[in-house]
């Protein structure tokens, strides 16, 4: 990232008045964070900037973020230069045709630089650094609200400042952001201490269903529509799942693995120290980052998906030298046979009939009596 491109998305940005800011997908706290961050710098410059994104509804977990109400679901027909953050690539904004100025703000290493103009970190901690190394170099004033997002981005996309893409001038940078008006102990109890019931059973049924593959260097499990029916709870509960998967001790690789609405199946990879998970999410045509990285396989099952990722992943752990080359009573094909996976991961029929009564007394086996589902 020269000082160069700095300077020229800048130019673009002050010479632009109608500007859209597009954070991507399924948004992350990095995500809407650092298009928050931008968009309110843009804001008090009076630009007349929009902030869109498709996803419906958006997560609640990040309803906080000062500005999360102004994100629109309706994409501005008269947008002259788009802002694209931490969006992979090109599909991941959610628009079918190109604007007619793109900007590309990321730090994903696999971004193909899909930007007419084009600032990637690749590999960086988040977008949200980068958002914020634009605003400073080009003297831009840093908001509460803004520096709030920048903030939230760093904060998650480093996982809590734990992962190795953490240096002493990140941690410059969040204390500016902190001088500026973002509260650590706000906004992590705004992410943290805000849990819903709903979100802890489905977990319960998570890590019930845990499976150790691959020698123990890969942790498995899942959600099926079920699971989500039967709990109340939404997809975006599961965002801390592959991570889990990924902690315990022993493990290389977390795997996680959600049936979608649509019968598709939604990969979630995140991994310790050696294995590139971005990697192997570009070959099932996804993408992200070394340690985590996610796809998204169309019209297929669990089981299936399964089949097909295992073989990668392997792969993955034996270049790397995690696993020795012959694990052979290891091996994904005997994992995936196992009755006991067919028996949790065969889909089950829709259960709209299946709603039984519930005595008032059965609290601990009935997630959906109201009594204990408004807490
Ligand atoms: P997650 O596992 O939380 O969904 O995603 C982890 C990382 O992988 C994020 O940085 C996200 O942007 C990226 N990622 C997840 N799903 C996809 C996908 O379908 N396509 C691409 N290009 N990146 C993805
Ligand atoms: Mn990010």
């Amino acid at each position: 990232m020269d000082d160069k491109t700095f300077r020229q998305i800048w130019k673009k940005l002050m010479e632009s008045d109608k500007i859209t800011i597009i954070p991507h997908l399924n948004p992350d706290g990095d995500a809407l964070g650092s298009g928050l961050g931008l968009y309110w710098t843009l804001k008090k410059l009076g630009k007349k900037v929009k902030i869109y994104n498709k996803t419906t509804p958006l997560p609640y977990y990040l309803d906080f973020l000062p500005g999360f109400d102004q994100i629109t679901n309706q994409y501005p027909k008269d947008t002259q230069v788009v802002v694209s953050v931490d969006c992979g690539d090109f599909d991941r904004l959610g628009i079918e045709e190109r604007p007619p100025f793109l900007i590309n703000i990321d730090h994903h290493y696999t971004n193909p630089n899909f930007g007419d103009l084009n600032l990637v970190d690749r590999g960086g901690p988040a977008t949200a650094y980068v958002v914020y190394q634009l605003l400073k170099r080009n003297r831009a004033e840093l908001t509460p609200e803004g520096a709030t997002g920048l903030y939230t981005g760093i904060l998650t996309d480093t996982g809590n400042f734990q992962y190795e893409t953490v240096t002493g001038d990140l941690f410059r940078a969040v204390a500016d952001l902190v001088d500026a008006g973002a509260n650590p102990g706000w906004i992590g109890q705004m992410l943290y201490q805000r849990d819903r019931l709903s979100r802890l059973r489905l977990l319960a049924k998570i890590l019930d269903n845990i499976r150790l593959l691959l020698n123990g260097k890969v942790a498995f499990s899942f959600a099926t529509q079920k699971m989500f029916r039967e709990t109340g709870a939404t997809k975006e509960d599961t965002e801390t799942i592959s991570s889990q998967l990924r902690n315990i001790g022993p493990v290389e690789i977390g795997l996680f693995l959600r049936e979608e609405e649509d019968g598709s199946v939604k990969v979630s990879l995140r991994s310790k120290e050696k294995v590139d998970v971005g990697k192997i999410s570009v070959k099932l045509g996804g993408g992200g980052h070394a340690r985590a990285a996610g796809a998204t396989l169309p019209n297929t099952s669990i089981e299936e998906a399964l089949k097909i990722i295992l073989p990668l992943i392997e792969k993955e752990l034996k270049a790397t030298g995690v696993l020795e080359e012959s694990t052979k009573e290891n091996s994904p094909k005997k994992e995936i046979e196992s009755p006991h996976l067919q028996q949790i991961t065969k889909p089950e029929p829709p259960d709209i009939s299946e709603k039984k009564e519930e005595s008032p007394l059965s609290v601990t086996s009935s997630p959906n009596s109201p009594t204990i589902e408004k807490v």
